[in-house]
């Protein structure tokens, strides 16, 4: 239950404070739809959990509970993804799709096989780098 408000806390936080680690995203989407169709979630781990943020935070009504892993957690897609993988509602689709993957997040997105992009985390390197410039 702890971890489960810290979830719904940290999702409220998101809204408002940046997050500090900072990663660098290449490349662009090939539209294969893999992310809209296997997804997981920082916020909840168990169907209850997913319930409640759906009824607090419209936007995760969109998803549901489409299995588990070798490792039991969650599962999720969206019901908003067209059969060959395209985004039915692409010019409205929330924040956190438009976000994806994104370069300002706690934990980096492990990425989908052939997924057109690639994350790394920036080193302080690439900050001495860039200011060199
Ligand atoms: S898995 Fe990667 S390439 Fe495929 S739709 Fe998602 S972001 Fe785009
Ligand atoms: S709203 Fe669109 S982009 Fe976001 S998960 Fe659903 S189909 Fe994918």
């Amino acid at each position: 239950m702890y971890d489960f408000i810290c979830s719904i806390i940290n999702e409220i936080r998101s809204y408002f404070v940046p997050e500090q680690i900072i990663y660098e995203v290449t490349g662009e989407c090939k539209k294969c739809g893999k992310c809209c169709n296997y997804m997981y979630s920082i916020d909840t781990y168990t169907e209850k959990e997913f319930k409640i943020m759906q009824f607090l935070f419209p936007t995760y009504r969109r998803f549901y509970i489409k299995g588990k892993d070798d490792e039991g957690n969650l599962v999720f897609a969206c019901k908003l993804v067209t059969s060959d993988g395209k985004c039915s509602v692409y010019d409205k689709r929330p924040q956190m799709c438009r976000k994806y993957p994104a370069k300002r997040i706690l934990y980096p997105a492990k990425l989908h096989d052939g997924c057109g992009y690639k994350v790394n985390i920036k080193t302080f390197e690439d900050y001495l780098k860039n200011s060199e410039t």
